[in-house]
């Protein structure tokens, strides 16, 4: 019997570095997740330590890493990755991105590691192109409050292609755009979570600015799929990996109202600065070399997400 791959997931106690731990497990890999609990949360992956296939080191990414035995992939998933929480820890912000990427190559170029590193629409900036294609280099400002996350992750893109053109490891970059699923925190500050949390509380629904900013969301499952086929595929230019369906976010927030049956009314505060003001993805290179495409609906992935967030208040209040 040919041995289990073997791969090494950083941000495994995350929102998305448990769904990728979950679907590596599933797929009959060893899984190695790493996390230093920052933002992520045992909670996540409990249900995983069970299984002989899962191994958890509890470990900042920004000191040296090493792992024992061969490792056949590395997804470096680890990072803050909502406004709120950049804007409260800057440094990690900045120190996991590069500094944790450059721990993470140099352990990818020992073990012989394919590596994927978690980039992201930020790199985009507030985009004057639209949607945004992976041609397109961005409008960032890197010494706004934002600055911390998006040259973060643009410095993690051109650290892993240096690696990829100088020492030859093989790379793959995803850029992911808003994402929501089961595992967000409700407390992230995000869109989703804040104002699904205020129709729960029965509280007001804050809208940022006038609402006419636009966001595309994915469900968590379809941005999984699309990362695992892009790691298999052999692309080592950065992929844009999201939902094309966009809408504005005073739409985003009369969904929620629908889908909670909330009564409470939507109120206006200001616009964080830097927000950017439409975001899109185009898909078509994910669909063209990874023959890949979101398969489900906003109505379908908020209603799971929605019992989600029941649910589990259902259980902490118990
Ligand atoms: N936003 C909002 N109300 C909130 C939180 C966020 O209107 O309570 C807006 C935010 O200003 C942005 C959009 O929703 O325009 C998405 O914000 P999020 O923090 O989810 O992610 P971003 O895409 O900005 O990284």
């Amino acid at each position: 019997m040919s041995e289990n791959k073997r791969i090494l997931i950083t941000g495994a106690a995350g929102f998305l570095g448990s769904h990728l731990c979950d679907r590596f497990i599933k797929e009959g890999y060893n899984v190695i997740g790493m996390d230093n609990l920052l933002t992520g949360s045992m909670d996540n992956i409990e249900h995983l330590f069970k299984l002989k296939e899962f191994d958890f080191y509890f470990h900042d990414v920004t000191k040296f890493v090493h792992i024992p035995g061969k490792l056949d992939y590395i997804l470096h998933f680890a990072s803050p990755a909502s406004p709120i929480d950049y804007l409260k820890m800057p440094i990690q912000t900045l120190k996991v991105g590069s500094l944790g990427t450059h721990n993470l190559l140099g352990l990818a170029k020992d073990k012989k590691s394919r590596f994927l590193i978690a980039s992201t629409s930020e790199i985009y900036g507030d985009p004057d192109v639209h949607p945004q294609t992976e041609e397109y280099w961005g409008n960032v400002n890197p010494i706004g409050p934002r600055g911390v996350y998006d040259e973060a992750k643009r410095f993690m893109e051109a650290m892993t292609m240096a690696y990829h053109t100088f020492h030859k490891v093989d790379t793959r970059i995803v850029r992911i755009f808003n994402t929501y699923g089961p595992r967000m925190r409700l407390n992230d500050g995000r869109v989703l979570p804040t104002l699904i949390g205020q129709a729960i509380r029965g509280e007001d629904l804050t809208v940022f600015g006038d609402g006419s900013q636009t966001r595309s969301f994915c469900y968590v499952d379809d941005l999984i799929d699309g990362i695992y086929r892009l790691l298999k595929s052999d692309y080592t230019n950065p992929v844009n990996i999201g939902n094309p369906d966009e809408i504005t976010i005073n739409q985003f927030a009369e969904e929620i109202i629908k889908l909670t049956g909330t009564k409470q009314k939507i109120i206006y505060k200001q616009l964080p600065l830097d927000d950017p003001k439409q975001r899109q993805p185009d898909i078509t290179k994910a669909k063209e070399l990874l023959n890949w495409e979101p398969k489900i609906s906003r109505a379908e992935g908020l209603k799971i997400t929605y019992k989600f967030f029941l649910d589990k208040i259902a259980k902490e209040s118990n």
